[in-house]
């Protein structure tokens, strides 16, 4: 009557004591269905209990069910043996009936004085000491049978436990069963929380009854599947993780459930995908990739690109290719560009602008800060040269009469392309004609903001998001598992090295101050990123403005030092760039402003100060400012390793290599992918038991990739798969739930 397989016989469940009452099989559990009883459900979650496990975020018998032990942390206490069997030295538990107990009673104040108990079996005597546990004198008394499970030791030519694990049975043959049984089995160990008051072993407990309550599980799965990954069934996982009779059923256990959690994540990346596609009305831009490779001429793509200074990269070639056939393709482009700092990502968002220009549409250009914004629009007209394709510039700066007329003229049409910042998202911007949107540095935008500045196009602007943050390509399939993916893997040619040094003495740090000034009499530039301090931006200027004027009056004194913080005035700020690119500034003290994008060749060295407060990426990022020419350039980490040396790490990352993609492997491995997935996975999505530097489990990633695609394929609304559908709109939220099956 069921078609859920199981893995074997022995793993059967058993049927609940209602079922053979009424002589009915229940229907199987639903997830769902665990997910609206409260943890107050359980007869051994007191209220008490039932209000701290919700403050640890455990509200629903499945979140309770999802609170799984921690990996290879179970204690094996299967081990059993006869008294005489026991073997000196190692742990075992033995049955066994109380012959005598010695006490000092309750008047020994001395709790050093144990309760020494004799115990014995069929094949001999063994005696147990407990330290202070006075109690046990009452709980052991003669002819007490009991489980004790501990090391066995010699004491005297007598086999002896010393605080043993204690269970007291209820008859020989039938020791105490289910959660009250500590010894004879494998327990597993929870993440427990001190602060929420809950114990690993109370988990255990609420956990243990959870399962023999909910009985079986439906299986979202068809058995076919199962068999071909090789997957056990939910109900035999979800007991074997939580209460294996072997440790060998562990790995299958957790392997089937952490194939879940990836399954329902990448499921909902398709079916959200899929639904975009579904609902788009995507423009067919009027561009080939036969204007890249320059076999047809007179566009506008094809004179850009045939005008520019350098040839492009192969990578640049093969990225662009990709991105063209999108914009002419029938749905709308939902694409990241991944490159490293400097791999080019502008020349090439640029191109695929071009091509919406040529077909009669405008393109927009986002990027999160007012400094980026200003460079990036200096940048594009540069690159355009010639061409006429009018571009505007729009930030909050923009105002008065200026603003009316730019907003004007990208109503009308008028402008082409605009570079903005998160101006363009205001409700006043609207366009003529919006045909595809390029958003810089991605991570610093929303979801939704990419959504708004789509939604003031026509039909669905093709949408090209960049970041300049490498993360490995596992890690794209969660977090960016909607979005097509393309990577810059290749810098234009000649590009320099820049030589890392990190400085942890602070004896060694002339060593910086003494290349800066050598740099400096060069003719080159300098970049001094002043520490995070709190996190407010007035804190963070007040503290740049005293260390450019602490460095002013020592290391950099008689060098032409300028500042640069968010919080100066707007024209305060655009000056002290100019005049760092024209030179009049040799050593610009800054914030971390200039993370994104600025932009001078000139600039040959930079030193971070306290450097072990920043993470890998943005470092890499920071390093990013320097070895834009062909100069040969420098970048001083200063900063001790921090006391658990977890900073160091970091920065001995970032002084051993320049590769973005082995750093993003790093900042895994050191940060675990919880940070890295950040606020974009919440709730269920989380990963809970994948691991991405698990290699067993990128596998497991990229079949349940393969499985999503294919069955969202064969039938987008899940229609022969209800049970599927219906716990993927589970761990969705209700909107998304919605938009994704409604069409
Ligand atoms: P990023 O990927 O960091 O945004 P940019 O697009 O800002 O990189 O490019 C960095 C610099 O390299 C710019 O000055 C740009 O003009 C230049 N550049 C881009 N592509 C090439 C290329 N193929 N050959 C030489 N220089 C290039
Ligand atoms: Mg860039």
């Amino acid at each position: 009557n069921r078609s859920t397989p199981t893995c074997s016989a022995s793993n059967r469940p058993a049927r609940q004591l209602a079922d053979i009452v009424t002589g009915q099989v229940a229907s199987p559990r639903t997830l769902r269905d665990l997910s609206l009883r409260p943890v107050s459900v359980l007869k051994t979650v007191s209220d008490r209990k039932a209000a701290q496990l919700e403050l640890w975020g455990v509200a629903s018998v499945l979140d309770l069910l999802m609170t799984f032990p921690r990996k290879d942390r179970y204690i094996d206490r299967t081990a059993k043996a006869s008294v005489a069997g026991l073997d000196v030295g190692t742990a075992a538990a033995v049955l066994a009936q109380v012959q005598r107990v010695r006490s000092s009673g309750g008047h020994n104040r001395n709790r050093k004085v144990p309760v020494t108990v004799t115990v014995r079996d069929d094949t001999g005597t063994m005696e147990v000491a407990f330290f202070n546990q006075p109690w046990r004198a009452k709980q052991l008394r003669e002819g007490t049978e009991a489980i004790f499970w501990g090391k066995v030791g010699d004491y005297r030519g007598t086999r002896q436990m010393v605080n043993p694990v204690v269970d007291v049975v209820a008859g020989v043959d039938e020791p105490v069963l289910g959660r009250q049984r500590r010894t004879l089995r494998i327990l597993p160990v929870y993440p427990a929380s001190a602060k929420a008051g809950l114990t690993s072993w109370e988990i255990g407990t609420f956990v243990e009854e959870a399962l023999e309550r909910a009985g079986e599980f439906l299986d979202p799965l068809p058995g076919e599947w199962l068999a071909s990954l090789d997957l056990w069934d939910r109900t035999s996982a979800m007991r074997a993780i939580h209460g294996p009779e072997s440790l060998d059923v562990i790995r299958p256990a957790r392997r089937r459930l952490t194939f879940d959690e990836l399954f329902r994540l990448q499921l909902a990346l398709v079916l959200r995908r899929r639904a975009f596609e579904h609902n788009a009305r995507a423009l067919r831009h009027d561009v080939s990739p036969r204007e890249i490779t320059g076999a047809v001429s007179g566009t506008l793509v094809s004179r850009f690109l045939g005008g520019l200074p350098f040839e492009l990269t192969t990578a640049q070639r093969r990225a662009l290719a990709v991105i063209v056939a999108d914009l002419a393709g029938p749905f709308p482009m939902h694409r990241l560009l991944q490159g490293d700092v400097g791999s080019g990502k502008t020349v090439v968002a640029l191109a695929a602008l071009l091509g919406a220009v040529q077909s009669g549409h405008q393109g927009a250009l986002m990027v999160p800060t007012e400094v980026l914004a200003e460079q990036h629009a200096v940048a594009v007209r540069q690159l355009l040269g010639a061409l006429d394709v009018r571009v505007a510039l729009l930030t909050s700066r923009v105002k008065g009469k200026a603003r009316a007329q730019m907003l004007a003229d990208l109503a009308s049409g008028e402008v082409s392309i605009v570079v903005g910042t998160h101006a363009l998202l205001t409700e006043e911007v609207e366009f003529s004609s919006l045909g595809m949107v390029v958003i810089d540095e991605q991570h610093r935008f929303g979801v939704e903001q990419r959504a708004t500045l789509r939604a003031k196009g026509e039909g669905d602007p093709d949408l090209l998001v960049m970041t300049a943050t490498p993360i490995p390509r596992t890690a794209a399939m969660v977090i960016f598992g909607d979005l097509d993916l393309t990577v810059l893997d290749e810098l234009p040619p000649g590009r320099v090295v820049v030589t890392t040094k990190w400085l942890p003495l602070p004896a060694d740090e002339h060593i910086a101050w003494d290349r800066v000034r050598q740099e400096v009499a060069a003719g080159h530039r300098a970049f001094v990123v002043c520490p995070l301090v709190g996190d407010s931006l007035r804190v963070e200027a007040r503290s740049a403005t005293e260390e450019c004027d602490r460095l002013r009056a020592g290391e950099l004194a008689g060098l032409r030092v300028g500042l640069l913080h968010g919080q100066m005035a707007p024209a305060a700020r655009e000056e002290a760039m100019a005049q760092f690119r024209r030179g009049e500034i040799e050593v610009l003290v800054a914030t971390t402003v200039i993370e994104v994008g600025v932009d001078v060749p000139e600039a040959t060295v930079m030193v971070v100060e306290s450097a072990d407060r920043f993470g890998i990426a943005q470092l890499h990022q920071l390093r990013g400012r320097v070895g834009r020419g062909a100069l040969a350039s420098w970048c001083f980490l200063l900063g001790d390793g921090g006391e658990d040396g977890v900073a160091g790490e970091r920065l001995a990352a970032v002084e051993k290599t320049t590769d973005g993609f082995v750093l993003a492997e790093e900042d895994l491995r050191l940060r675990g992918e919880g940070t890295l997935l950040g606020a974009r996975q919440q709730g269920h999505t989380d990963l809970l038991l994948a691991s991405l530097s698990d290699p067993d489990d990128r596998f497991l990633l990229t079949e349940a990739r393969r499985v999503a695609e294919a069955i969202v394929t064969g039938d987008p609304q899940l229609e022969a798969h209800p049970a599927l559908a219906d716990e993927i709109k589970l761990f969705l939220s209700e909107d998304e739930g919605e938009y994704l099956f409604k069409s």
